[in-house]
């Protein structure tokens, strides 16, 4: 999400006549982006906020460059930032991407402080430039933004604001476009993907479905988009419709994010997620017992207050169950303003370390099993650069979202390829080449 917000600003300052520079030295105007989702990725911008001003001052370049912050602490923190961060000159909400344009020229023609944390206005430009995207062939889409769950831990519904989705005309307009300039790959993207809920159903009309997310599934799939992906399911709003549409639409992708949290109900209860395990392990029967093999990812949170061994041993059993394909764990982190925040009953740093680790320890063994299970098979993968590790690797992406590194035999970026697999990694695949290459 953070990455798409950069590309539309940096599509809105080009437009407006601003050059985009690769080095902070070189700029007039540093804007930061931030996250607010762990306490640590919030602190980090101010550590570099310093680090730009000291640069800026040893450079013996004539006149300070403007210093934003935009995104979630921006909208949390708002002018505050300005009393504990004086070398900061702009703060620009989550919701007023569009206007940075016109807020830098204020602060450029001598107005202190300048701030917005405004609503998004009628009418506003989703579009994003090519040239401004990361990668010329994976694209994010927005389809939603904001959140209405509030979950006890969780910031997010603070900082960007209720669920706003997107038109399916205007969805589907841009993936077609997208298709147009060469693009592979979509990911659909919001912070709750699948509670899409349109203002009206136009675009949808030709597509069944039993929620507007699977209709939209199924309207994005007639595109002929090569590859679709989608990015972050809830699980109380997960309906089995979606599994029928990736059936019916190969291609949309095989691979779906389903943050649990917890296996624990107790503590389920106290996230206010909405769901219980059995709920959640409902939703994982729909999508093992699907027809495709389907890859299931997840998100837990360890050390969340009051938290028990017993309540720990639940999340274990659950991850056992569930044999993910690939798990993000995060201690916890009490995060200013959220229901959670307020709970006593704190699980001790070395303890959320632990389970940590533990957890780690257990899904990296599941994982090898999942991993090793591939060898063998033939993925199809999307080229993307050249290894890290080796001048004659590529790497990529499966359609199941797992990274993927071959010998590359003259193979380039953007190019579609089977590979087969012959050997599993702790967190990637590796193969060879099929001849016929393309998948
Ligand atoms: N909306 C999605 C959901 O809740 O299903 C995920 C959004 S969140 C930006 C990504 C992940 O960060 C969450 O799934 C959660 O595991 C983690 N997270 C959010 N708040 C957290 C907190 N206070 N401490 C630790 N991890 C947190």
């Amino acid at each position: 999400m953070n990455v798409a917000d950069t590309e539309r600003a940096a599509t809105g300052l080009r437009n407006a006549g601003y050059e985009l520079t690769a080095s902070a030295e070189a700029a007039d105007v540093v804007l930061f982006n931030t996250c607010s989702v762990r306490e640590r990725a919030e602190q980090k911008v101010f550590t570099r906020i310093g680090e730009v001003r000291h640069q800026a001052q040893h450079s013996g370049k004539r006149g300070k460059p403007l210093i934003g912050v935009m995104g979630c602490v921006a909208q949390l923190e708002g002018d505050a930032i300005f009393q504990n961060t004086p070398a900061v000159d702009l703060i620009i909400g989550t919701r007023a991407t569009d206007r940075i344009p016109s807020l830098i020229e204020r602060a450029r023609g001598g107005e202190a402080d300048v701030i917005d944390l405004g609503e998004r206005q009628e009418g506003e430009f989703w579009e994003v430039s090519p040239a401004e995207r990361r990668s010329p062939y994976v694209a994010f889409v927005p389809i939603i933004e904001g959140c209405n769950k509030f979950c006890s831990f969780c910031i997010v519904p603070y900082s960007r604001g209720r669920e706003k989705s997107r038109s399916a005309l205007e969805i589907v307009a841009e993936v077609q476009r997208l298709r147009s300039f060469g693009y592979k790959e979509v990911h659909l993207i919001g912070q709750n993907v699948n509670s899409y809920r349109p203002l009206s159903p136009e675009g949808l009309e030709r597509y069944a479905g039993a929620t507007a997310f699977s209709r939209l599934l199924r309207a994005v799939a007639d595109t002929g988009m090569q590859r679709i992906k989608f990015t972050t399911s809830f699980p109380r709003d997960f309906h089995p419709d979606i599994v029928a549409a990736l059936e019916e639409c190969p291609n949309l992708c095989d691979w779906i994010h389903l943050p649990v949290q917890s296996g624990s109900n107790r503590i389920l209860k106290a996230m206010r997620r909405g769901h219980s395990t059995d709920d959640y392990l409902r939703r994982v029967d729909a999508i093992r017992g699907s027809k495709r093999r389907l890859s299931l990812t997840s998100d837990i949170i360890v050390g969340f207050p009051g938290e028990s061994e017993d309540d720990f041993e639940d999340t274990m059993r659950l991850v056992r169950a569930c044999e993910y394909d690939g798990l993000f764990i995060f201690k916890y982190s009490k995060r200013t303003g959220t229901p959670a925040a307020m709970l006593a009953d704190a699980v001790p740093e070395g303890e959320k370390t632990a389970r940590f680790l533990a957890l780690e320890e257990l899904q990296s063994s599941l994982q090898n099993k999942i991993y090793n299970d591939y060898t063998g098979r033939t993925v199809s993968v999307l080229v993307e650069r050249e290894s890290a590790r080796s001048s004659e690797d590529m790497t990529g992406h499966s359609t199941c979202h797992k990274v993927v590194n071959f010998r590359s035999q003259q193979t380039a970026p953007g190019e579609i390829v089977d590979v087969l697999i012959s050997q599993a990694k702790p967190y990637s695949l590796y193969g060879e080449l099929m001849s016929g290459r393309a998948a």
